[in-house]
């Protein structure tokens, strides 16, 4: 299999320092299911191919039991040894990883410029056809050109087989190029050649970050990344979404299902800061921030002056700093976003001081003996203008296809409320300490059962 960078960009021969392969040379390098062999078929400076050719053992890849115990032909003769799949990707990993990695001693500049760049893989088997391909290249910025390859070139009579002849092209960043080719290529394949295990989540998390979040077939990716594994799918996406509203042990969630859950995540989130803005709120703090999805949002709001997100978690804290991209952001805007380690069930002069706050799907997950803490250090000690509270609304769960009777949408959730429970918690709370409650739908309202979510704005 054969996979064609080229650059034309001036000069060209730069992508031999970016690569960290001189293109005067062949490098040969083994893998452990056969041998990769760079080198530069053109190398003038308007014009510059680096190849990586992958040859793949399959006598090699039976005898190390990765067939069936039974003698059958198709375990030797099948069509892994040329078309582009995860094999590639392993390959890309290892001849290019310097360059994937985004590292770049001496290069840094040309290595974060976007060149124009092109890449051409003579054999895809894309599952789904060029219209995929086009569906998963050009949502990054691509030009895609497909052409079927002929059964065989010498009768082309028998027409067009299943493969593609694929050229993407864009003015792109090299590592960005690469990593979309690293998780795409075994996407288009829709196969893996090795078992698929929880560390695939972070390969995917580390190659995708940045545009897999956002990308309009981001389920079909991940779904075929992880090979269909539930658990592992589930895990994923609320990393890349930090949606905790899947339902779990379900093995395998069809697309629809968990599409229409994803934008529940985003409705929530739209129906916040539609009462951030009506409220006229200038500072916020988000109490049990996650990962920070919410915090992307707020920081776009140019009302706000003064964002916090809060959690007990570090991860999770983490990942919202890398999410909010906080190391590129300007001394003034990080002014603005303040992040920080804090328990929600301890009083806490630092979530003092805030015009709202906001607990976004956070109080299923205490345990119902801790809520009273919790009402303490919000509604008792801290006392903003305005607090928003966002939960599950348990009635909704007989519409969450595959989730058991009974079962709570997220592993972590301590109780899920129907709207009958959460109205007196909340008005109980309100009348305690000096708030008025009101309360509003989020996501479409089923005629029976109600909204997915429910919401309960507190005012004081
Ligand atoms: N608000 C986010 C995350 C919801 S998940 C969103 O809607 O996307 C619940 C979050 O609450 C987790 O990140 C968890 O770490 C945090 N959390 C749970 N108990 C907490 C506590 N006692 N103090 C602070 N954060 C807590």
């Amino acid at each position: 299999m054969l996979l064609e960078i080229t650059s034309t960009a001036s000069p060209a021969t730069d992508l031999g320092y970016l690569l960290h392969k001189n293109p005067a040379n062949v490098r040969s390098v083994d893998l452990a299911f056969g041998r990769a062999h760079v080198f530069y078929p053109e190398a003038t400076p308007e014009r510059c191919t680096a190849a990586v050719l992958v040859e793949v053992d399959p006598i090699g890849l039976v005898r190390r039991g990765r067939g069936r115990p039974a003698f059958s032909l198709a375990e030797y003769v099948n069509d892994r040894p040329y078309v582009a799949s995860s094999f590639l990707s392993t390959a890309i990993a290892k001849v290019y990883g310097t360059a994937l990695s985004g590292r770049a001693d001496g290069y840094e500049a040309l290595a974060a410029t976007a060149l124009p760049l092109e890449a051409h893989l003579p054999v895809v088997g894309c599952r789904g056809g060029a219209d995929l391909a086009c569906e998963l290249f050009e949502p990054l910025g691509y030009q895609v050109a497909t052409t079927p390859v002929p059964l065989d070139r010498t009768r082309p009579d028998w027409g067009e087989s299943r493969y593609l002849d694929l050229t993407i092209r864009a003015d792109v960043v090299l590592r960005d190029l690469l990593r979309h080719l690293y998780v795409l290529l075994p996407v288009m394949d829709d196969d893996k050649h090795y078992w698929v295990e929880r560390s695939e989540i972070d390969k995917l998390l580390a190659k995708g970050g940045g545009w897999l979040g956002d990308h309009p077939r981001r389920d079909l990716i991940t779904q075929r990344y992880l090979r269909y594994k539930g658990s592992l799918l589930r895990e994923a996406l609320a990393r890349l979404t930090d949606d905790d509203t899947l339902p779990p042990d379900e093995p395998e969630r069809r697309e629809d299902t968990l599409e229409r859950t994803m934008r529940l995540g985003d409705q929530r989130i739209a129906t916040v800061v539609s009462v951030l803005r009506a409220d006229g709120i200038r500072s916020v703090i988000d109490l049990g921030c996650g990962a920070g999805r919410l915090l992307r949002e707020l920081v776009k709001e140019r009302a706000l002056e003064r964002i916090t997100g809060v959690d007990v978690s570090v991860s999770a804290l983490d990942a919202a700093a890398r999410r909010l991209n906080v190391e590129e952001m300007s001394p003034r805007q990080r002014e603005r976003v303040t992040l920080f380690q804090g328990a929600l069930t301890y009083t806490d002069a630092r979530f003092e001081g805030y015009d709202a706050a906001i607990l976004m799907e956070v109080i299923e997950h205490l345990d119902v003996e801790r809520l009273p803490a919790l009402e303490r250090t919000v509604f008792g000690a801290a006392r903003p203008r305005t607090v928003v509270v966002t939960t599950p609304n348990a009635a909704y769960n007989v519409r969450f296809e595959g989730l058991p009777t009974g079962a709570f949408r997220h592993r972590d959730h301590r109780f899920e409320w129907d709207a009958e429970t959460f109205g007196a918690w909340a008005s109980r709370v309100a009348g305690r300490t000096g708030y008025r409650v009101r309360f509003m739908p989020v996501g479409a309202v089923d005629p029976e059962v109600g909204p997915p979510t429910q919401m309960a704005v507190f005012e004081r």
